[in-house]
């Protein structure tokens, strides 16, 4: 609990922005944030973290690039939720004018990646060709474009019952065959529906590696 509190104390969301390029900061503000940055250059993430950790102590207005340079460092560290908080809080602090804009951009899209371990991209279903719907083997008869006759149950004959006693006829409707086209593809062993491959949206959603 004590550990929770000091990471809010120390959040990025808590601290107090400059807004304004032309303040003039207090001169710990300066200290940290220029160590945190020749750190960085070093590649002590570990070490730039505890700056950035001393300068949102300090609870006095720091500059809108320390929100920048606080979400790359956690890039760095591999706390990709934390980077992407503090790139947006740069980008809603300096809007699209930012001098760090693009970058945080850039790498904003590349923490969120690296959070979900993938990026997930449309491709053109190769069954379909993207059309979402494709000709398939028929569902009924299984592609054999025949089926058992529905009158004589395949058997070939229709028996009839009258005093005289049972009679037995030709089918009438497979003319004695017991075998009729398949009433679902009638004979084409196809069927039009939605493509089994990607249930007729035309494209699947392949997961790729983080650029
Ligand atoms: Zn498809
Ligand atoms: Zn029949
Ligand atoms: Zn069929």
């Amino acid at each position: 609990m004590k550990q929770f509190i000091l990471i809010l104390l120390f959040s990025i969301s808590c601290s107090l922005f400059a807004h304004d390029h032309q303040l003039q900061y207090d001169s710990l503000v300066e200290a940290h944030f220029s160590a945190a940055k020749q750190l960085m250059e070093k590649k002590d993430y570990n070490g730039a973290h505890n700056e950035f950790k001393e300068l949102f102590k300090l609870q006095s207005t720091i500059p809108d690039d320390a929100a920048y340079y606080y979400g790359l460092n956690q890039y760095y560290r591999k706390n990709y939720k934390l980077a992407q908080q503090g790139f947006e809080k740069y980008m809603k602090l300096r809007g699209d004018k930012g001098q760090y804009f693009d970058s945080s951009f850039f790498y904003l899209a590349k923490a969120q990646c690296m959070e979900k371990g993938y990026v997930e991209e449309k491709q053109e279903c190769s069954l379909c060709h993207g059309t979402s719907h494709s000709k398939v083997k028929c569902t009924k008869c299984k592609g054999v474009g025949k089926e058992y006759c529905s009158v004589c149950s395949g058997s070939g004959v229709v028996i009839s019952r009258n005093a005289m006693g049972d009679s037995y006829q030709k089918c009438y409707k497979c003319e004695g065959t017991g075998i009729t086209l398949c009433s679902v593809c009638k004979g084409t062993t196809f069927q039009d529906g939605d493509c089994p491959q990607c249930k007729g949206q035309g494209f699947v959603l392949i997961q790729k590696e983080c650029k």
